[in-house]
């Protein structure tokens, strides 16, 4: 039923060394991947998700099944075994006997361990299962060049996209109309959509995570667009915060606020920053203005593979910034009733400080 497809084994490229140094400083011989971002990172295969693979000390093998013989073999850098389960971890149990084999506790499921177990665990020379946290994680924190213009690719095409669509936001149009067009023209200019686009307008501000709705959008309100493109994998995200006519002077100062914290927290970023200072430090204006209770998330993530990676820019992180480091800060207020403000800006991290990726402007108000 399986299928081996005969390919070059690559040499050791330089993910797989630094992979296989913290497999060893965690003791394990092996290591099953399973999230995608992952599987993608190591191998270069674009549909972890229908994927696993099993990394050893000198070689990988990526598992997936007949739909991506042919993509796997495009973009795999390792060899592919192409094969549904259970077939796949039969061949695995195989290629895992007798060795210490790390699993994604972060991600892989308890049906999927017990899979594992089952096939794994049996026979002669069964695996010995072992929990692992952050290994690929760990490697992703820092971009290479040809991240970095992944990265800088997706951003500009959101730029391009804002740029288009900001004469738009104004008062009588629907939010959700507004989120097709950003996203109408990052397909166009060859990005797809890095997430569900939040435009959240008037109250509706005061949701984090407002997704655009059929609200149309009234006169003199605020409106929050959080969006991001992605391209070859790799994201953006950055929010604005936009007027219709003249929002009051509450929904103003508000808005004056963030926008301090925003700029404050970015001017700090530059390796050697911890990201609890950081966000201390935006938690600090906006509380300077009355408003730290009203901030209610933290100043920001990593962005990648993944919209939401390390570093975690948090008052519980103990991680401390690198040159390579992709990130953003997003400071907000949101107040029930009355509507809310949040400025996000992706950073890249720099040998001599940071760089502002995302370039759209932003409001004077
Ligand atoms: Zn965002
Ligand atoms: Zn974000």
């Amino acid at each position: 039923m399986s299928t081996e497809q005969t390919m070059a084994v690559t040499a050791r490229d330089t993910r797989q060394t630094t992979l296989w140094a913290a497999m060893q400083r965690a003791g394990l011989d092996a290591l099953w991947v399973s999230r995608p971002e992952n599987i993608r990172y190591l191998s270069g295969f674009a549909s972890g998700e229908d994927a696993k693979l099993l990394v050893r000390s000198d070689t990988a093998t990526l598992y997936t099944d007949a739909r991506y013989t042919v993509q796997a073999g495009e973009q795999s850098r390792f060899p592919t075994h192409i094969a549904r389960p259970p077939a796949t971890l039969e061949h695995a149990a195989s290629v895992a006997a007798g060795l210490r084999v790390g699993f994604e506790a972060d991600h892989l499921t308890v049906s999927e361990l017990e899979n594992l177990r089952q096939h794994w665990q049996t026979g002669e020379r069964p695996a010995t299962l072992v929990s692992s946290q952050g290994l690929v994680e760990g490697l992703r924190l820092i971009k290479t060049d040809g991240e970095v213009a992944e990265i800088r690719a997706a951003q500009d095409i959101a730029d391009l996209a804002f740029d288009s669509v900001r004469p738009s936001i104004v008062a009588g149009v629907r939010e959700d109309h507004i989120a097709a067009q950003l996203e109408a023209f990052m397909r166009a200019l060859g990005a797809t959509s890095a997430f569900d686009i939040t435009v959240a307008s008037g109250p509706r501000g005061a949701m984090p995570h407002g997704a655009a709705s059929a609200r149309v959008i009234g006169e003199n309100e605020l409106v929050t667009v959080d969006f991001g493109a992605k391209v070859n994998g790799y994201h953006s995200d950055m929010t604005r915060t936009v007027a219709t006519g003249n929002p009051s002077e509450e929904l103003r100062r508000l808005y004056r606020a963030v926008l301090e914290a925003e700029e404050a927290a970015v001017q700090a970023i530059r390796p050697g920053a911890k990201c609890s200072d950081l966000d201390k430090l935006a938690r600090d204006v906006l509380s300077a203005h009355g408003l730290g209770e009203y901030f209610a998330h933290s100043l920001g993530h990593g962005v990648g593979l993944a919209v939401h990676e390390g570093p975690g820019l948090r008052a519980a992180s103990s991680e401390v910034l690198e040159a390579g480091m992709v990130v953003t800060a997003e400071p907000g207020v949101y107040l029930p009733g009355v509507g809310g403000v949040r400025i996000e800006d992706l950073v890249l991290v720099t040998p001599g400080g940071h760089e502002v990726l995302s370039r759209s402007p932003k409001e004077t108000l």
